[in-house]
This record gives structure tokens, C-alpha cells and sequence, in this order.
């Protein structure tokens, strides 16, 4: 029996480390790092690859993406037939969740006005605020969005959901489809994006969207920064409809240096780090997905090209 022919491309993570990696976790293959010209392998496991890749390995039984989001992928023109797998979780929804309620416990509780105060000497109390006026939304109730969605539950805020498709999860109100958009907006105060950006979620976050937010509202994106149009966010915080936001994600990353969003003292940024990819979990379920796919299992982060994500 031949072994089985993985290639691997990365834009963004060490070669060396992912190939020994794969090859540790499933025993017996040649895993090798793609070269032009190189013979169509089984699978494929890539960040970011060259259209020459997809064009040149058109046979293969699979394209493993090593993140969650395949935005990046699905602007490629991808070889027909061959299904596309994207990480589930993998040791992501734990990081999101801890980046999210960091995020809007810190906003809640104004620990950064308590963190001002220290500085200054200043022992102050603020008066407590109600969780009840802080209802917290989510768009995106997909594998990250719901573990997101769940912890802040956990804390007692009042929590919205909105997906595609109507969900639903305890200790959170879910609304659905573009029906669902507006009431849900309605009814949040911190909106917290978890979306896969698509056509149809590229720029939602927009004026309309911000004013349709409770007064006071505060933005946390975690998934892409084309959900977000820049200036219309910088405009909502300035009218004071919006109070800030901590945003993870950016529509040119890194960051360019004279980008408005440096200077606004509302913001809270951090270079796309709210959820790593884990090589080891990441390796750990690729591998145990090639091993179902051998034996005709079906496997979870199947993508639907033709939605997008
Ligand atoms: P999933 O595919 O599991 O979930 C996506 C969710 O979004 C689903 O609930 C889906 O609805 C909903 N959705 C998609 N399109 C629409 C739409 N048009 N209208 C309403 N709801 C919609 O993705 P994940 O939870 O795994 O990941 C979400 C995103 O997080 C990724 O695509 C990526 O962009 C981002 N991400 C960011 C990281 C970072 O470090 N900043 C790290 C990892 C991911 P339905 O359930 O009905 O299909």
C-alpha cells in the first residue's frame, strides 16, 4: 500500500515545526512543504496558499484549512469537488470566551477608569452599574460564537444570539436571519462579532447598525475588520452613541501606523490575537480527521463554499 501524500503550505506558521508535527501525528505518511510543480498529493494542509498550489494540486482528496475563518481561501478559485475542512475549536472557543468577558467585564466594571485612578493616587468608588442594562449580543452563533455567547451567560448579563439559522440555547435569546437583525440590535448593548466574514457580512457593522444599538453601546470584534466600517464606528464613538470598543482584528493587519484608530482613547486594540491557532490540538485534529476520511466517516468543519464559510 502507498502511503499517504500530504503537502503543506503556510503563509504565517513555522514549516518545520507543522511538517514534523503532521508526520509525528499520522504515522506512515510523507508529509513534505509544497513546491511548484510538486505531484498532487492526498491532502493538503494550508494557511493562506498560492493559487498555483489549488491550480497544481487539483486531485486531492481534501484541503485542510489551519484556522477557523477561510475567508482568505474562499477568495481563490478552489478545484472543484474537492471538499474544503476548516478547524473546529480546536483550543480556540476557550481563548475567545476569556478574550470576550475580559473585554466586557473590563468596559462593565470600568477598570480602566479604576486603573487611571491608581495612577493618579486617587481612591474613588464608582457607582455600581446593573447587568441588566447591559444585555450583550453576539452575531455569530457557530462553534465560537455559542461557547462565547454561553460564558457571558455565566456572568449573568442578559445575552442575544443572532445566526443564519434559528438556534436555540439556553440563557440565550436567539434571533436569526436579516428578519431577525434588527430586533436583536434592539435589544443589545455590547455587540460582540463572531461572523465569518462573507459577502453577505462584509461591512454589517456600519452607522445603521451601530445607531440601532441600545444608547451607550460598546463593540468588541473578534472575527474579521471588514465586518466593521472603520469610520463609522470612529463617527458613532464620537457622537457618544457608542462608548468604545476593543477590537482584535483589522481590515489591514498590522494596523497601519496613521490609522485613526491608534488615537482614539476609546479603544482597546490587540494585533488578531484573541484566539491562536494551537499546533498541537490544530495537528491533533487534522490527524484525526484524515484518519476518518480514510474510513468514510464523515467529519465536523466541512465548509460550504457556496455560503462561504
Ligand atoms: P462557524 O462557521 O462555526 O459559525 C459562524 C456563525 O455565523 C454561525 O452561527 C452562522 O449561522 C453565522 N452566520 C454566518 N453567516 C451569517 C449571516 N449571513 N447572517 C447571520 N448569521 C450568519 O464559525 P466559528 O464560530 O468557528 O468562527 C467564526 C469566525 O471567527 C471565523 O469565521 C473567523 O473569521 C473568526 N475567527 C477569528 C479569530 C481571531 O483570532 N480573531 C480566530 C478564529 C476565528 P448558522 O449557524 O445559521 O450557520
Amino acid at each position: 500500500m502507498t502511503s499517504l501524500r500530504i503537502t503543506y503550505y503556510s503563509a504565517d506558521f513555522d514549516e518545520a515545526t507543522w511538517i514534523s508535527g503532521l508526520q509525528a501525528a499520522i504515522p506512515g505518511a510523507q508529509v513534505s512543504l509544497w513546491q511548484p510543480g510538486a505531484p498532487v498529493a492526498d491532502y493538503a494542509v494550508v494557511w493562506k496558499p498560492p493559487q498555483q498550489m489549488l491550480d497544481e494540486q487539483a486531485g486531492l482528496k481534501a484541503i485542510f484549512n489551519t484556522g477557523a475563518g477561510v475567508d482568505a481561501l474562499m477568495k481563490l478559485k478552489l478545484p472543484a469537488g474537492v471538499p474544503v475542512i476548516r478547524l473546529d475549536d480546536a483550543g480556540m472557543a476557550v481563548q475567545m470566551a476569556e478574550y470576550v468577558c475580559h473585554a466586557v467585564i473590563r468596559h462593565f466594571r470600568e477598570f480602566d477608569g479604576y486603573e487611571a485612578d491608581m495612577h493618579k493616587g486617587k481612591w474613588s468608588f464608582r457607582k455600581p452599574r446593573s447587568r441588566a442594562d447591559y444585555p450583550v449580543g453576539v452575531l455569530g452563533l457557530g462553534v465560537l460564537g455559542e461557547r462565547v455567547a454561553k460564558a457571558v451567560a455565566q456572568f449573568d448579563f442578559p445575552v442575544n444570539g443572532w445566526s443564519r439559522s434559528p438556534k436555540a440555547l439556553d440563557g440565550v435569546q436567539c434571533f436569526s436571519g436579516e428578519q431577525g437583525l434588527d430586533a436583536f440590535l434592539a435589544a443589545s448593548r455590547v455587540l460582540v462579532c463572531l461572523l465569518p466574514l462573507t459577502r453577505d457580512t462584509e461591512n454589517l457593522i456600519n452607522a445603521q447598525r451601530l445607531a440601532q444599538l441600545q444608547a451607550g453601546g460598546y463593540v468588541i470584534n473578534v472575527a474579521r475588520g471588514a465586518h466593521v466600517v472603520d469610520a463609522d464606528l470612529l463617527a458613532a464613538i464620537a457622537s457618544g452613541h457608542v462608548a468604545g470598543a476593543t477590537l482584535d482584528v483589522f481590515r489591514t493587519e498590522p494596523l497601519p501606523p496613521d490609522h485613526p484608530f491608534w488615537t482614539c482613547p476609546q479603544l482597546t486594540l490587540t494585533p488578531h490575537t484573541s484566539a491562536r491557532t494551537l499546533r498541537s490540538e490544530s495537528i491533533a485534529q487534522i490527524a484525526r480527521k484524515i484518519a476518518a476520511l480514510q474510513n468514510g466517516q464523515s467529519v465536523a468543519g466541512l465548509v460550504d463554499t457556496g455560503r462561504g464559510y
